[in-house]
């Protein structure tokens, strides 16, 4: 198998449409791909003709537009090519129209009240700048999704939004800086992906699995990851087969997923492709997502994408490397060698960094979610408080430039900006703090408060637009300065001043840090239901409108939609305790007891003693009893919670009311498991489960 022939061959890439169109349509599409202007309608047709004799020739039958709702999953609708002609005969078909709309009918995508019933159509449109591809025998063209009244109803529309903007104020700082040959400026992303792999039979075992993608019941196996032999562990024959049919599928798609290796977990793996344009990235990571679980199920595995599958071992993360990049090529976040280059750099950091700290609450929320909940803020991800980390030589810079003094540094340098040059800056991964949530890591930012089942587009929207507008600010400053590297220092100087708060190169996971964030009035919102509502600030509503990323109204639909779906998800988990408490736990505890009683009458009668078995049921029961009453209790809950009509009450109902319970709940259970023998045990363990593969 040659793999560079492989590579992209179900994509309708550039080399594709190079060979497959005229040449001024080859021309003007690309164009309209490099330099995101508006599709010349009069080449559509063409396109779409080379396009479906290209997918027929691959063996595809039917094309879809293939969208991202809000639903975080993306979503298709298949039509075959035929068309029917004279004599009951058909023909492979494909017009201009099918490639560039769709109208999918949009009342069953969340839309947050934007959308009333009688306006329930909405409309696809074609986003040439990602490429078509092949999945399955059928045509997926990448569209954005919008209602019939033009509000935007996907996450990609947003995207490619806050993408022109940023485009649009980098370059003007561009220009400041004398660059007069970039047409264009991008953000980048590689976003690094952890999940689990088990035993399919396991999975199917477990209805909390199947119902909620993470066990709501589990008692903590002998062995966890306690050993810390599985990180960068040798990879077992199943996995290693399954990570390379993964790498062939997705090769094939054109993306370039470049390491796999296991991670912290027993049965945690991650793989990471080689960084690309956002919006690119975000489509192949979805398509990644989608391409896992396919690629698991024909080895007999489930790939499990939750954040957090068990508790008590690792939960699984996507680490978001966000950087700014030139149609020419140059990384805005690389420091560079020279005085200028090095001001430049700054310049761009710092709007980052202002960024990070006005917009805390946009960034915290943009990781929210219900499954996250359980990773942020634990000790194991990112605390929820979000903070920067620069590192130790490039906060010496930062001092340095706000004090206007002499940089002590291991270079022992003077920094004056457009005069100095900077120290190196170790790129080195041995130094990086692995607890930072958005950590600086030598030319890019990682982010990395992200849930595994994230679309990367969410966060990403708030990088991009936020930075914009930081860089936004600066420019209207600069450009209107009388003496431009006066201006500068006198801006690089009052930023770092009135934002050096938000950068802490310290150990994110202890007490001190909680305390100290405080102190320095960093917000600290420690669950969705908590953050969420910010979304819809009046500040936040500003900015994306000053952006034109979002309308007020679609900034509102949004925070009711993701508010809602924390709700949903929690009602889905609760009834799933419920049901597995009442049909499962409860009554296999119950003849297990009934067992232990007959034992206890039969030896009796003997003469033996029973303490053992008479302390076991008396526990038993007790336990059993007890968690009976707390179905109950949720059950009471789920009641009332349907009475709070008002989204961000009822999501606070869940987080404060209900999820306790729900904890209460599960240590009864989990008791009882270690308690009960093996074989009335009424589905697989923790053991069973992370050992399985
Ligand atoms: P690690 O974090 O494992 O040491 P790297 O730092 O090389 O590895 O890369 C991690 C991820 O960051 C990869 O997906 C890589 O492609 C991506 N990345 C590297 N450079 C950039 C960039 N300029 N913009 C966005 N992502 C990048
Ligand atoms: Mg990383």
């Amino acid at each position: 198998m040659k793999i560079p022939e492989l590579f992209g061959e179900s994509v309708f890439n550039l080399q594709v449409m190079q060979d497959k169109l005229p040449k001024d349509v080859f021309k003007s599409l690309k164009k309209t791909i490099d330099e995101g202007l508006p599709l010349d309608a009069g080449i559509a047709g063409i396109v779409a003709n080379a396009m479906k004799d290209w997918a027929v020739e691959k063996g595809a039958t039917h094309f879809t537009h293939w969208f991202q709702p809000m639903t975080g999953i993306t979503a298709e609708k298949h039509d075959s090519f035929i068309s029917p002609v004279k004599d009951g005969k058909v023909i492979m078909d494909f017009s201009w129209k099918e490639l560039v709309v769709g109208e999918p009918d949009a009342s069953s995508f969340p839309s947050g009240g934007v959308r009333a019933t009688f306006e329930a159509r909405g409309y696809t449109t074609w986003d040439p700048t990602s490429f078509a591809f092949i999945k399955d025998g059928t045509l997926c063209i990448p569209t954005a999704f919008v209602s019939y009244s033009g509000e935007v109803l996907d996450k990609k529309t947003p995207l490619l939004k806050s993408m022109h903007a940023l485009n649009k104020q980098a370059l003007r700082i561009l220009r400041l800086f004398g660059n007069t040959t970039a047409k264009r400026v991008f953000p980048t992303v590689g976003a690094e992906q952890e999940y689990f792999l088990i035993d399919r039979k396991m999975y199917d075992a477990r209805k909390d699995l199947v119902f909620s993608g993470r066990t709501l019941f589990g008692a903590k196996p002998p062995k966890g990851q306690e050993m810390e032999d599985h990180y960068f562990g040798p990879i077992k024959s199943r996995v290693s087969a399954f990570m390379h049919d993964l790498d062939i599928e997705l090769w094939r798609l054109g993306i370039l997923a470049k390491t796999e290796h296991n991670e912290v977990a027993p049965a945690q793996h991650e793989i990471a492709p080689i960084f690309s344009i956002t919006n690119v990235a975000s489509d192949q990571n979805q398509l990644m997502m989608e391409t896992m679980k396919k690629v698991a199920a024909k080895h007999g595995l489930y790939c499990l994408l939750h954040e957090k599958p068990f508790a008590g071992v690792n939960g699984s993360g996507k680490h978001n490397n966000w950087s700014m990049s030139t149609d020419t090529g140059l990384n805005l976040l690389d420091p560079g060698s020279t005085p200028a280059e090095n001001s430049q750099f700054i310049t761009f950091l710092l709007a980052v960094v202002k960024a990070v700290d006005e917009y805390q609450d946009l960034l915290r929320l943009s990781v929210a979610s219900a499954g996250n909940d359980h990773r942020l803020g634990a000790n194991e991800a990112p605390p929820a408080i979000v903070s920067m980390y620069l590192g130790e030589e490039l906060a010496g810079v930062i001092e340095a430039l706000e004090k206007d003094v002499k940089y002590n540094g291991k270079g022992k340098q003077v920094m004056k900006l457009g005069v100095d040059t900077l120290p190196d800056l170790p790129k080195d991964a041995t130094d990086r703090n692995r607890t930072s949530p958005f950590a600086f890591t030598g030319n890019k930012f990682e982010f990395r408060m992200l849930g595994s089942t994230f679309s990367i587009a969410g966060p990403n929207i708030i990088i991009n637009t936020i930075v914009a507008d930081e860089l936004r600010q600066f420019a209207d400053e600069l450009e209107g300065a009388k003496d431009f590297n006066e201006a500068l220092h006198e801006l690089v100087a009052r930023t770092i001043k009135e934002h050096k708060r938000i950068i802490f190169n310290g150990n994110n996971y202890t007490e001190e840090w909680t305390k100290e964030a405080k102190k320095r009035g960093l917000l600290n919102l420690r669950n969705s239901a908590e953050a969420l509502p910010y979304f819809a600030s009046k500040k936040n509503i500003e900015l994306f409108e000053r952006n034109d990323v979002f309308t007020e109204r679609e900034v509102r639909s949004r925070t009711e939609i993701m508010l809602e779906n924390y709700s949903k998800v929690l009602t889905i988990e609760a009834l799933t305790m419920i049901e597995m408490g009442k049909k499962d736990i409860f009554p296999a505890v119950n003849t297990y007891i009934s067992d232990l009683c007959a034992a206890v009458s039969a030896k009796s009668s003997m003469g033996a003693s029973c303490e053992a078995e008479k302390e076991l049921i008396k526990k038993l029961s007790a336990s059993n009893e007890a968690m009976y009453f707390k179905i109950g209790e949720i059950e009471q809950l789920l009641v009332e919670v349907k009475g709070i009509t008002d989204v961000e009450k009822a999501a606070r109902f869940f987080a404060d009311k209900i999820i306790p319970v729900m904890q209460e709940m599960r240590a009864y259970a989990d008791d009882m498991e270690v308690n009960t023998a093996k074989k009335y045990w009424p589905f697989p363990t923790y053991g069973d489960i992370l050992f399985s593969v």
